[in-house]
């Protein structure tokens, strides 16, 4: 099986999150077939290992593809549409999928490699805790020294032949907040019995979007304090997003958004609650590695781009805080459409130019 055909059938049978049984027993076949050693990992993922023929093997490469689809119903006209109702390859991971199955079919026949390359099938990246983090569990790279784990992401603001490339921080930590407020409501007049919960909130709100600062963002989208023109409520609910890209930042923030809730407790008598849904952690690119890997794109005649950080999330943030990591975009032409939408349709020819960036990054740090 080539690489096209592997996407093609992933783009007709694609899975929601942590349910990628029949994606899983696709790949483990796949990888079979050829004679790599796999196993299943993190419930619904693969890992594959494939030793270089030369050199120390305890020294690894980790390239890691996600593998989930998304709760879309596709709308494409092509012959390999969803054939699942309702769910679809919306963001491109049967392509980062293919990508690896390309590049580790390649690397498995030449051999021609020092130390000990992984091939991370990933499931769950679009819902939150991420299967990074179960992948990470299993601690599957226990006795090895990892020199680098390797992602991409398919990008329709960049051509066929291009990638994109962000030395340092790359993509923000995503956190939801929640904030309540709570105390004695009533009587709007009778102001001495009551206590304003409408306006501890209204400044604990403003006390929170006042933390804006340039490279990190925390916004309130919803604020419910569900009264009457005459009644107090006893409970005002607020809710909003935080990100950020750099994880003492992150905490920063967090510390002084429960500092100011202390403090508009004490001053309105009311209970004030921040509650933080943790998301992703920011991904933060290893800097030498980011530039070798421009060096080793432009030897192989692929066209660099260097990119500004983006303000959306991706559990690829978890390698990245354990492991020198590089996470790079692949231009896949901007006819693609927009990520998460039912007609995205990347340009299958950008499988080619991904497998060769990966195939060179792998080899140019496994043999260093
Ligand atoms: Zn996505
Ligand atoms: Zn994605």
């Amino acid at each position: 099986m080539n690489s096209k055909e592997f996407r093609r059938h992933l783009h007709r049978n694609p899975e929601l999150s942590f349910k990628e049984f029949d994606t899983q027993r696709f790949i483990l076949d796949a990888l079979r077939a050829e004679g790599i050693e796999c196993r299943a990992i993190a419930t619904t993922g693969v890992i594959a290992k494939i030793e270089g023929n030369r050199g120390n093997l305890s020294r690894a490469v980790v390239l890691r593809a996600d593998i989930d689809a998304l709760p879309v119903k596709e709308l494409n006209d092509i012959d390999f549409k969803s054939e699942r109702e309702g769910v679809m390859h919306a963001c491109g991971h049967d392509i980062h999928a293919a990508v690896l199955f390309g590049v580790l079919q390649q690397l498995n026949r030449e051999r021609n490699f020092e130390g000990t390359l992984f091939g991370i099938f990933q499931p769950g990246e679009e819902l939150n805790p991420g299967g990074a983090v179960k992948v990470l569990a299993e601690e599957p790279f226990e006795g090895y020294t990892v020199a680098a784990v390797i992602g991409e992401h398919v990008d329709s603001h960049l051509e066929i032949g291009e990638v994109g490339i962000c030395p340092g921080r790359f993509m923000a930590a995503n956190d939801e907040l929640r904030l309540y407020v709570t105390g004695r409501g009533g009587h709007a007049a009778r102001r001495a019995e009551i206590n304003d919960t409408v306006t501890a909130m209204c400044e604990m709100v403003v006390m929170t979007t006042s933390l804006n600062a340039h490279e990190s963002v925390v916004s309130i989208g919803r604020v419910i304090a569900d009264g009457a023109t005459n009644v107090i409520p006893d409970k005002v609910t607020a809710e909003g997003t935080m990100r950020t890209f750099d994880a003492e930042r992150r905490e920063h923030i967090h510390t002084l958004l429960r500092n100011n809730a202390k403090s508009i407790a004490e001053r309105y008598g009311v209970e004030v609650e921040v509650d933080i849904n943790h998301g992703y952690p920011c991904v933060v690119n290893d800097v030498m590695l980011s530039y070798e890997a421009m060096i080793v794109a432009q030897d192989e005649g692929i066209a660099v781009r260097q990119i500004e950080p983006l303000a959306t999330a991706e559990d690829f943030g978890y390698y990245t805080e354990r492991y020198p990591s590089l996470f790079y975009r692949l231009g896949v032409g901007s006819a693609a459409g927009g990520a998460h939408t039912a007609t995205f349709l990347p340009d299958e020819e950008a499988i080619a130019v991904g497998e060769r960036m990966m195939r060179r990054l792998a080899l140019h740090i496994l043999n260093k």
